[in-house]
């Protein structure tokens, strides 16, 4: 249940140390030295030059519903710059994934210190631990597909929850999908396509793309439809920076 993880109240309340410990300290130890070098400098803008110096680095793709981790791990290597996070509601699932990026940060020193996962409820507090406009990428990989109408509400992708993605995402930034159930492909597709932040990034683009070629063959869930010879349906979207007229 929602009681046995932590939500922050305000995305400004939560430390990402935990989750990027090597990065954060890297950051902490430049604004010392920002500081130090201002402190040395003199005067009364010491303090603003310090603190104006860099932002903390933010988490800026998130890979909803994250499953066994496998897209995280591949993006961790293609966008070694960028911090993700993969976000999970069961919880022995994302153990697995945390101790599974910790062997990995071991084995290779320096890299998959970008990457981190988290156990919440991805539809209910989004916004608790992202601000506005903060995240690049969100990628819903093969999400539950709750075939009954009447279960139609709890689908990962709707509109009100594609309105807070758009708040989420940067304009320009990217919304991935993709599914084994063609009617849940055309689902998300018709959501999309109906919400006036969202316009669909076209082919040649996904071609040009990394994160759109990782779709369909790094996840677990996309590796057990490619062993059963199942058809996959992507669907991506870019959010506007204004709303289309309808
Ligand atoms: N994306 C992974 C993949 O492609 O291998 C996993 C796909 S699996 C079918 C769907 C995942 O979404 C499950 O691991 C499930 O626990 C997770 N999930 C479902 N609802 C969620 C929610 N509200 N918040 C976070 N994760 C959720």
């Amino acid at each position: 249940n929602d009681a046995s993880f932590d939500v922050p109240t305000r995305p400004e309340d939560y430390d990402w140390s935990e989750h990027y410990p090597e990065l954060m300290a890297e950051w902490r130890e430049r604004q010392a030295a920002a500081g130090a070098a201002a402190a040395a400098a003199g005067g009364a803008g010491a303090e603003g030059a310090a603190s104006g110096a860099e932002e903390a680095p933010a988490v800026r793709f998130v890979d909803i519903g994250c499953g066994f981790g496998g897209l995280l791990i591949k993006l961790a290597t293609h966008y070694p710059d960028t911090l993700m996070l993969g976000m999970e509601i069961r919880d022995k699932v994302t153990a697995y994934v945390r101790e599974r990026i910790a062997a990995l940060r071991r084995e290779s020193p320096g890299s998959y210190r970008n990457a981190a996962v988290l156990r919440t409820n991805a539809m209910k507090y989004l916004p608790n631990f992202f601000r506005k406009g903060q995240l690049t990428k969100m990628f819903f990989l093969f999400p539950d597909p709750h075939f009954k109408a009447a279960n139609h509400r709890r689908r990962i992708i709707n509109t009100q929850l594609l309105t807070e993605y758009a708040h989420l995402l940067a304009p320009g930034g990217w919304l991935y999908t993709i599914s084994d159930v063609p009617e849940l492909g055309e689902w998300m597709k018709s959501k999309l396509d109906g919400h006036p932040l969202f316009e669909r990034v076209s082919e040649e683009e996904l071609e040009r793309d990394v994160a759109a070629g990782l779709l369909a063959l790094s996840s677990e869930e996309g590796q057990k439809v490619a062993r059963n010879g199942g058809a996959t349906y992507r669907n991506v979207y870019r959010r506007l920076a204004q709303p289309r007229p309808q």
